[in-house]
């Protein structure tokens, strides 16, 4: 193999640079020539594809999004969309291809390798629901941004004595809500991963207040419902005084953490030794701190699996 690509598809993530780097760098220390495509799938079907090189990848290993960019593109999910995309590859004579981006850039990628061009896949995704990792690229550092934004509600939350209820991202995985409700010592967390309780929720909010308790955070993971609404319904069964704040888009972005940046330079780099072992249809991860690879497929068949344990410890530490 003489000629890689590389891509960033689907949702971006804090960290994708750091993989990036990681990729160009590592595929230049092994003498192959490696060609940045720009907006995922959808670069790759128009040919917006360059030649990167040492410098190419300088001071990027600490900025938050993707400087190939990122794009959803439906037509991709089409036979027709991947032989476009084929025939690109040929045009610029690479042979294999790294996707940095979560399960659906993944399919994408199983799709090209089934047509004949090795692809290997990088988890990077906030919300950390890719199977056959611990982590992706991205949670860590989404992870402290709603803490240091919960940090700053506390100190309002104290000075007028309210109940806070804070939306955090993760429509199928309450993994951000979860971390971040033990990591800042939440009331309550609300993940999709666990039926609702909105009247332990309330029940626990009473007792709190009846110990004199000043503030209350309830972290409410989007997948779960609108966090107005359940702001509201708090506000109407037990009258206490309910702001709302949703976090939204503040998690996709800033600078990496170092967790997120080292994750990304050792998933990226060994995915350019897989693609030189030969290596196909598969993604890199981590488990137990030792770096694995999966069969995409394989992997993507698995379910996410939420820490109960750890949910179990948040409500024991908040009684
Ligand atoms: P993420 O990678 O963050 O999960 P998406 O699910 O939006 O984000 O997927 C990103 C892109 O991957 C899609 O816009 C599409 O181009 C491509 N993709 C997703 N699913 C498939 C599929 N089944 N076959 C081919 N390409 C796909």
């Amino acid at each position: 193999m003489k000629k890689i690509g590389v891509l960033t598809s689907g949702g971006d993530a804090p960290g994708m640079n750091a993989a990036i780097r990681a990729v160009v760098r590592k595929a230049i220390y092994h003498d192959l020539k490696i060609y940045g495509i720009r907006y995922g799938y959808q670069g790759l079907i128009d040919g917006n594809i360059t030649e990167m090189e040492l410098g190419s990848v300088g001071d990027i290993i600490q900025r938050g999004g993707t400087v190939l960019y990122s794009a959803r593109c439906e037509e991709f999910k089409t036979e027709e969309g991947q032989r476009k995309g084929i025939e690109q590859l040929k045009k610029h004579g690479i042979e294999g291809l790294i996707v940095i981006g979560g399960d659906g850039s993944f399919r994408g990628a199983e799709k090209l390798t089934e047509k004949g061009y090795p692809c290997i896949g990088v988890p990077g995704t906030i919300d950390n629901d890719i199977p056959g990792t611990d982590f992706t690229i991205g949670f860590d550092t989404a992870l402290n941004t709603v803490i240091q934004a919960i940090d700053k509600i506390r100190d309002t939350a104290t000075s007028h004595e309210r109940t806070y209820v804070v939306e955090v991202m993760g429509r199928h995985a309450g993994d951000i809500a979860l971390w971040a409700g033990l990591a800042d010592g939440a009331e309550s967390i609300l993940i999709p991963e666990q039926p609702d309780n909105f009247y332990e929720v309330i029940e626990k909010l009473k007792r709190g207040h009846e110990r004199g308790k000043k503030h209350s955070i309830i972290i409410l993971a989007e997948g779960v419902g609108n966090a107005v609404e359940y702001g509201k319904r708090i506000k109407e069964e037990a009258q206490f005084e309910t702001r709302v704040t949703v976090l939204g888009h503040t998690q996709r972005g800033g600078s990496p953490t170092a967790a997120d940046r080292v994750l990304a330079s050792r998933l990226g780099a060994r995915a350019v030794d897989l693609i030189l072992e030969g290596k196909a249809g598969r993604m890199v991860g981590i488990q137990n701190n030792v770096l694995v690879d999966h069969v995409i497929s394989e992997a993507l068949a698995q379910e996410h699996k939420i820490d109960l344990d750890m949910y179990k410890l948040s409500n024991e530490l908040s009684i």
